[in-house]
């Protein structure tokens, strides 16, 4: 594609020649990504390449110092009113859960909706209540973040996420805080969301989800994409020795 080509009608999310410093470290360096409607990618690669901060410029969490991204077909703004409004379009799940300690499971739910979206407050709840029984955690309603599983909280903030009507949903490692026997209620969740047609960027190490779930697989090391390929390609025949060697350590 030319420089100035228009993007595909179903090009969702695009990363055009991003560049981003951490004072002396080129912490992500010459990215070119796009994410298509309805896709899944799966982001992998070792501690420090890079992932989270790539998550993180997609929703402008950090800024970026070349490039451009865009979101649906606009520019991602560096600051103002326009940035709230694609900003609400990702959804963002973390590893720590991040859910409001001193609201109920359904105001932390609802909250994104009533502040960001102005959605009247019984539209707002019945939306969380869909939600909360969607994800498994409709009975856990009145309850706090704290008398919950950490794969309960995990759902609850996916749930969260999701109230907002993204576009696109990211994950940056969601299951690595979690206790062994409560990961596979969380993957169960995004597995279900993907298989509905939401368009996700997901950080894992759970290389079953990525087999399972993802349409294509992005291989990060030092701030640079070094591979991409369908998972089964990239498990079965990579193509770098740098991805060889980091599947050669977790596989
Ligand atoms: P990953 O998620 O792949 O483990 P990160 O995106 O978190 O990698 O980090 C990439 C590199 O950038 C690491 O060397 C990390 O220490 C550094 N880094 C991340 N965030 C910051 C920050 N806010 N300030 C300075 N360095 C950072
Ligand atoms: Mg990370």
């Amino acid at each position: 594609m030319t420089k100035d080509a228009k993007p595909a009608a179903d090009d969702l999310v695009v990363l055009k020649g991003v560049n981003k410093h951490f004072g002396a470290l080129h912490v992500l360096q010459d990215i070119d990504l796009t994410i298509t409607r309805g896709e899944v990618v799966v982001v992998i690669g070792p501690s420090g390449s890079g992932k989270s901060t790539l998550c993180r410029t997609i929703n402008r969490l950090e800024t970026i110092d070349a490039g451009a991204i865009s979101i649906d077909g606009k520019p991602l703004p560096q600051e103002g009113k326009e940035l709230a409004r694609l900003r609400a379009d990702v959804g963002m799940v973390f590893q720590s859960f991040n859910l409001f300690a001193h609201k109920t499971v359904l105001e932390n739910v609802m909250l994104g909706q009533t502040k960001v979206r102005r959605t009247p407050k019984a539209e707002a709840e019945e939306k969380a209540r869909t939600l909360l029984d969607r994800v498994g955690v409709g009975s856990q309603a009145d309850k706090y973040p704290a008398q919950l599983s950490g794969g309960q909280q995990q759902r609850v903030a996916i749930a969260r996420a999701l109230a907002m009507g993204p576009k696109v949903m990211l994950f940056d490692e969601p299951t690595s805080a979690l206790d062994p026997e409560m990961i596979n209620e969380v993957l169960e969740v995004m597995q279900q969301l993907a298989r509905d047609g939401m368009t996700m960027v997901v950080v894992t190490h759970e290389m079953g989800f990525a087999r399972s779930a993802a349409n294509r697989v992005v291989f990060m090391s030092d701030g640079r994409i070094v591979e991409e390929a369908v998972p089964d390609q990239f498990f079965n025949n990579p193509r770098s020795d740098r991805a060889k060697d980091f599947l050669s350590k977790i596989l």
